[in-house]
C-alpha cells in the first residue's frame, strides 16, 4: 500500500455494511419501505433528538429545514464564509439573502464576537436575520451557548450544520440533541463520518418542524385523514397541501446508514486516536494544528493545519503542491463561500472577512479517515516535514 496515493478522506465499508444493502436489494422495498425509519431512529436515538427526517442530501436537509422555519424571498440568513457551499445556498432556494460573519481565528468557527457586532449594527439598520446556519467545522462544536444566547435576544432561528459532526459532543450533549437550535442536519456523503452513498438528516425536538419537513420532502402529499382539508374521496386518495420536492432517501441507502451507525463510535475512537497522533507529530513543526476544545469532544471529520508564511521558507502553496506530488491527497477546506464567483455577484462584491481570508492563505486539509494506518499516516508527517523544509 505504501506507494499508493492516500486520499484526504476515505469511506470504511465492511461485510456487515454489504450484507445490509443486500438484503435491502432483496426486500420488497427499494424506496418508501421500513428501512428509512430505522434509520431515522438510530440517528435520533443517537442523538438524542426526538424526531428525525432522512433526506437524499444534507443539502436537501438544509433546504426544507430553512422552508420549515418560514425563511422566504426577502429573508436574510447567515452562515460562516468557511464552510462548504451548501450551508449558504440553503437561503438562495428559499429566494431568500446571504450574509456571512467572520471567524474566530483560533477556532476557525463563527465567532461569537462578531456575531454579537453584526446582530447589533443590523437591528439599526432594520435587516435582521431570519436563520443563523452554525457550522460545526471539522467536527469542533461551535460556541453553542453565546450563539443560542445572542440569537435569543435578536430572535434568530439556529440550524446547526453538522456534516461534519455526528458522533461529536457538545459538553456532555450529543450534537443532534437540539438544545440550542431549532433543527440539527447531517450528510452522509462517502467522505463524512457515516455514510449511505448520498443522504441526509435533518433532527428536530419539534413535532411540527418534523411534520413540516415530512410533507417537504415528498411532494408536500399527505396520506394522514387528519390532516387533510377534503373528506377522502376513497381508499387512493391523498392531498397535496404544500408545493414540496422528492427528496427521499431509498430503502438501499437507509440500510447502509444504519449498518454504518453501528460502528459510528469505533469510528471516533479511531478518528481521535490518529488526531491525537498527529497533534503530538507535529508539536515541533512550523505548523498551527487544530484548536479542539477539551470540553467538548469533536466529530473530527478533517484535519486542518495552518502553515504561517516564514521567509524564505516554503509557504502553503508550495508546501500544498509538494505533498500532492508525494501521493499525499492534501485538499483545502475551504475557499471562503463570499470569494465564489457567484456570491460575488449575489451582494458580497465589496466584502472582506479578513479572519476567514487569512485561514485561506494558510490551511491544509491532512489525511483522516478510520482506515487510515499509522504506518500511511507516518508517512504524510515525513512527506509534510520534507515539504517545510
Ligand atoms: C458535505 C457538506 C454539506 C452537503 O452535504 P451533501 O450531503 O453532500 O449535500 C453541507 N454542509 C457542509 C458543511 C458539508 O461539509
Amino acid at each position: 500500500m505504501s506507494n499508493n496515493r492516500i486520499p484526504y478522506g476515505r469511506q470504511d465499508i465492511n461485510e456487515d455494511d454489504i450484507a445490509a444493502v443486500v438484503a435491502a436489494l432483496k426486500s420488497d422495498f427499494l424506496t418508501q419501505g421500513p428501512e428509512v425509519p430505522r434509520f431515522e431512529q438510530a440517528v435520533s436515538q443517537y442523538c438524542g433528538a426526538a424526531h428525525a427526517v432522512a433526506v437524499n442530501s444534507a443539502t436537501s436537509a438544509l433546504h426544507i429545514a430553512c422552508l420549515a422555519l418560514g425563511l422566504k424571498a426577502g429573508d436574510l440568513l447567515w452562515t460562516t464564509p468557511i464552510t462548504f457551499v451548501a450551508s449558504a445556498n440553503c437561503a438562495r432556494y428559499c429566494g431568500a439573502d446571504v450574509d456571512f460573519v467572520d471567524i474566530d481565528p483560533v477556532t476557525s468557527n463563527l465567532s461569537p464576537a462578531a456575531l454579537s457586532k453584526k446582530l447589533e449594527t443590523a437591528k439599526k439598520a432594520g435587516r435582521l436575520p431570519k436563520i443563523l446556519v452554525a457550522v460545526h467545522l471539522s467536527g469542533e462544536p461551535c460556541d453553542m451557548q453565546k450563539l443560542a444566547a445572542l440569537c435569543a435576544e435578536y430572535d434568530v432561528k439556529i440550524i446547526e450544520d453538522a456534516s461534519h459532526a455526528i458522533g461529536g459532543r457538545y459538553g456532555a450533549g450529543s450534537i443532534g440533541n437540539c438544545a440550542h437550535s431549532a433543527i440539527t442536519i447531517f450528510s452522509f456523503h462517502p467522505v463524512k463520518i457515516v455514510t449511505s452513498a448520498e443522504g441526509g438528516m435533518a433532527v428536530t425536538n419539534d413535532l411540527e418542524l418534523a411534520e413540516a419537513m415530512r410533507l417537504l420532502r415528498s411532494h408536500g402529499i399527505t396520506r394522514d385523514p387528519a390532516k387533510m382539508l377534503n373528506v377522502p374521496h376513497g381508499p387512493w386518495y391523498y392531498e397535496q397541501l404544500i408545493l414540496g420536492f422528492n427528496y427521499r432517501m431509498t430503502d438501499i441507502q437507509a440500510a447502509l446508514g444504519t449498518s454504518q451507525m453501528t460502528r459510528l463510535d469505533q469510528f471516533m475512537r479511531r478518528r481521535h486516536e490518529l488526531a491525537d497522533r498527529y497533534d503530538e507529530l507535529l508539536a515541533d513543526f512550523p505548523v498551527v494544528t487544530p484548536h479542539r476544545n477539551k470540553e467538548n469532544y469533536s466529530g473530527l471529520h478533517l484535519y486542518v493545519i495552518r502553515v504561517p508564511d516564514r521567509a524564505g521558507k516554503p509557504g502553503r502553496d508550495d508546501v500544498f503542491a509538494r505533498l500532492q506530488a508525494a501521493g499525499i491527497g492534501v485538499n483545502l477546506h475551504y475557499m471562503p463561500v463570499h470569494l465564489q464567483p457567484y456570491y460575488r455577484d449575489h451582494g458580497q462584491g465589496n466584502k472582506s472577512f479578513p479572519e476567514a481570508e487569512a485561514y485561506y492563505r494558510e490551511a491544509i486539509t491532512l489525511p483522516l479517515y478510520p482506515g487510515l494506518s499509522d504506518a500511511d499516516q507516518d508517512r504524510v508527517v515525513a512527506a509534510l516535514d520534507a515539504a517545510l523544509a
